[in-house]
């Protein structure tokens, strides 16, 4: 899959103004590579360190934000991915969506130094409103590992502050779980290859017609 994101700071900050939510989407690029901040480094670094670390020790679903059991393996869609072990019924609550909770300039200092640092996508910055954002990159339940499918299995609520996965339909034994990312159509084009009949191509929602 290809690297995601945003031209520029100012398009994530335009693209992250709405009010309907999506995962905001992550930027990698090759440019300011050099910039040797050393706090952006540690961060990388760490980020690096967790992405190594799932890579060598499957990732694991934290089982007190799971409503039914779920497990982690590799992914027809994109490296890892979540899987039902049992039937989820359809309109259940799946899993929250957890992480570290940051104010939207917050996430927007994290992909600038990650995308300085020429660092791995970051698509696990879900925004939460339009105060607050939680990367699922730190202190995340699993569900930051739930790949993108334009037909979804699941979908995201809001519910007093936290953010959940539900059921749209009845989900059968070993089916990998997805969810909509809905990329801002204004953010940089981001491939999709989730295989669905119903692709519409890229990550990013389509432009709203007027
Ligand atoms: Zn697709």
């Amino acid at each position: 899959m290809p690297l995601r994101g945003f031209r520029s700071v100012s398009a994530l900050a335009a693209a992250s103004g709405g009010t309907r939510g999506h995962i905001l989407g992550g930027f990698s690029t090759q440019t300011a590579r050099a910039a040797g901040d050393q706090a952006a480094a540690l961060l990388i670094s760490c980020i690096w360190t967790k992405m190594a670390t799932r890579q060598t020790d499957l990732p694991s679903i934290d089982p007190h934000c799971a409503e039914f059991p779920l497990r982690v393996g590799r992914s027809r869609i994109h490296r890892f991915g979540v899987f039902a072990v049992k039937t989820i019924p359809r309109g259940q609550k799946v899993i929250e969506y957890t992480g570290e909770r940051l104010t939207l300039k917050q996430a927007q200092a994290r992909q600038t130094k990650n995308w300085k640092r020429g660092g791995p996508r970051m698509d696990t910055l879900f925004r939460l409103n339009k105060k607050c954002v939680v990367d699922g990159a730190v202190g995340g339940s699993g569900a930051e590992l739930i790949n993108h499918c334009c037909d979804p299995n699941l979908k995201t609520r809001r519910i007093r502050g936290h953010i959940f996965y539900f059921s749209r339909r009845r989900i059968r034994p070993r089916e990998e779980l997805t969810v909509d990312y809905r990329f801002p159509s204004q953010a940089e084009r981001a491939l999709c290859r989730c295989g669905s009949p119903k692709c519409r191509g890229t990550i990013n929602r389509k432009r709203a017609r007027r």
